[in-house]
């Protein structure tokens, strides 16, 4: 398993956390919350490896904004309130015979990629939602996107 330190061999900084594939976020020595790109100087020079305080990784609550590139980091848990891809909504008719558990994953599977969802989101999303029974799937799908039906 590799370990949660800040720099890898190669000394770049870790995009994501294995297994998992959680996000880190770095916080800069001025108190900026910047991305793995940024904090590896792929789009600032604000920022070298070593001068970073420490990584985390955003759990839960709304999206924080990189504070190199402005892009939005979605939490992994997601807002309470709100779905982590809020703009996929699904109808599918659970109580019906599409409603079993692989119509169910591969649908949303499709959706994500379809919302250019990267790789490590959709086996991230494939990793929970198969962890446990179908009513685990059903919760970690409404976690995710909009779920009627
Ligand atoms: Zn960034």
């Amino acid at each position: 398993m590799r370990s949660n330190r800040l720099n890898d061999c190669m000394g770049n900084l870790d995009q994501y956390v294995f297994p998992g594939g959680y996000e880190l976020l770095y916080v800069t020595p001025n108190g900026e919350i910047v991305c793995a790109d940024c904090a590896n100087g792929a789009r600032s020079s604000e920022w070298t490896p070593h001068s970073l305080v420490r990584a985390f990784i955003h759990w839960e609550g709304p999206p924080i904004t990189c504070q190199g590139c402005d892009t939005e980091k979605r939490s992994e848990y997601g807002d309470p309130d709100e779905p982590r891809y809020p703009e996929i909504r699904l109808d599918i008719d659970l109580s019906g015979p599409d409603g079993n558990a692989h119509f169910v994953l591969g649908k949303v599977v499709e959706a994500l990629y379809r919302c250019e969802c990267k790789p490590v989101e959709v086996d991230k999303y494939i990793g929970e939602a198969t962890r446990d029974d179908y009513d685990n799937l059903l919760r970690v799908t409404r976690r995710w996107i909009n779920l009627d039906g």
